[in-house]
């Protein structure tokens, strides 16, 4: 379905953090659409296009089935290609021009941890061990984040890229993934291969988990939780109902992102302190637990209470 299929229900309002933050129908889905069946130009709708997180949130509770994350990224091409942002689409071009690691085949079980949870070693050291139950648990070489930015903006990637960041993951048999983005396209990219969110995984682990309470907000990571929402919100609910925590759901189960990775990242165009303020407001915790390490640098600039991530409640 296209954005012409959109009649302006105002479903994807619900939970838009554009929408819930401008308060202007333009930064939503249902508005960027009737703008552009109204002939607007990419001009007209860029602060939106660009102001999208791509959390998935809309494309869950689109009627139409559109999807609108798709028809975002597609736009931003188009956007760029009309000269639109250019400094931001050379940013990103220039990212993925340097040089990528050396090619080595890896172990059967690799994980994608991202730049934010790499900077704590001994976290990282422990999410391996947590992972290593089955098979040895390999890091990557190569987290892909500037493949991952080139996907938010649908800028193209060389074959010569793509080749160097996916030949040495090729022979894994099980990928833990952070990034919720990049693990869409791996499961495109690698089809053998079973690719799971890495965050959803550690929210699997009993030992973790029995250590979640009633006086815990527990921080799901949005982009992987709406990319396989049926699924993944039956785990969540019977988690919540377990250990009585609260959780960055909304009434209709979505969960709210924070915006602190991806495009955001650079081009911040949505306050992610805000995104956090809102995530907190109503509930009475005395700890936040996150999926995603950004999310923790984000909420240790808004609550002073202690912030762990899901994999030091092994310790806690
Ligand atoms: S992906 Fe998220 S930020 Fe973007 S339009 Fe949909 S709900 Fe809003
Ligand atoms: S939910 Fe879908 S059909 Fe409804 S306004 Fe949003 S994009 Fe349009």
């Amino acid at each position: 379905m296209s954005y012409f299929n959109c009649h302006g229900c105002s479903l994807c309002l619900l939970s838009c953090p554009m929408w819930q933050q401008q308060r202007d129908v333009q930064y939503s889905p249902q508005g960027l659409f009737k703008a552009l069946q109204h002939n607007a130009s990419h001009d007209d709708i860029a602060p939106a296009l660009f102001s999208c997180l791509l959390c998935g949130t809309c494309d869950i509770l689109c009627p139409e089935n559109i999807d609108i994350t798709e028809t975002i990224k597609t736009l931003r091409k188009e956007a760029f290609a009309h000269g639109i942002e250019a400094e931001l689409n050379k940013k990103i071009v220039s990212l993925l021009a340097q040089p990528s690691s050396e090619l080595k085949i890896e172990e059967n079980t690799i994980i994608l941890p991202g730049k934010a949870l790499r900077t704590k070693p001994m976290r990282l050291t422990k999410i391996q061990s947590l992972l290593s139950s089955v098979a040895d648990t390999a890091l990557s070489l190569d987290d892909g984040d500037d493949i991952a930015l080139a996907l938010e903006t649908g800028i193209e990637i060389s074959e010569h890229r793509l080749h160097n960041f996916l030949e040495p993951l090729r022979a894994a048999k099980r990928l833990y993934v952070s990034n919720g983005h990049l693990l869409k396209s791996l499961r495109q990219w690698l089809p053998a291969s079973e690719l799971l969110a890495l965050g959803h995984s550690l929210s699997l682990l009993s030992e973790l988990t029995k250590e979640l309470n009633h006086n815990d907000l527990y921080l799901i990571e949005a982009r992987s939780f709406h990319l396989d929402h049926k699924q993944k919100i039956t785990h969540y609910d019977q988690l919540r109902h377990q250990q009585g925590c609260h959780m960055n759901l909304d009434l209709q189960r979505n969960a709210i992102p924070i915006a602190a990775g991806g495009l955001n990242a650079i081009k911040p165009m949505l306050d992610s302190k805000e995104q956090a303020r809102w995530i907190l407001s109503g509930h009475n915790i005395q700890r936040i637990i996150v999926e995603c390490a950004e999310d923790e640098v984000v909420m240790s600039q808004v609550s002073d209470l202690p912030i762990l991530h899901i994999a030091d409640l092994m310790e806690a």
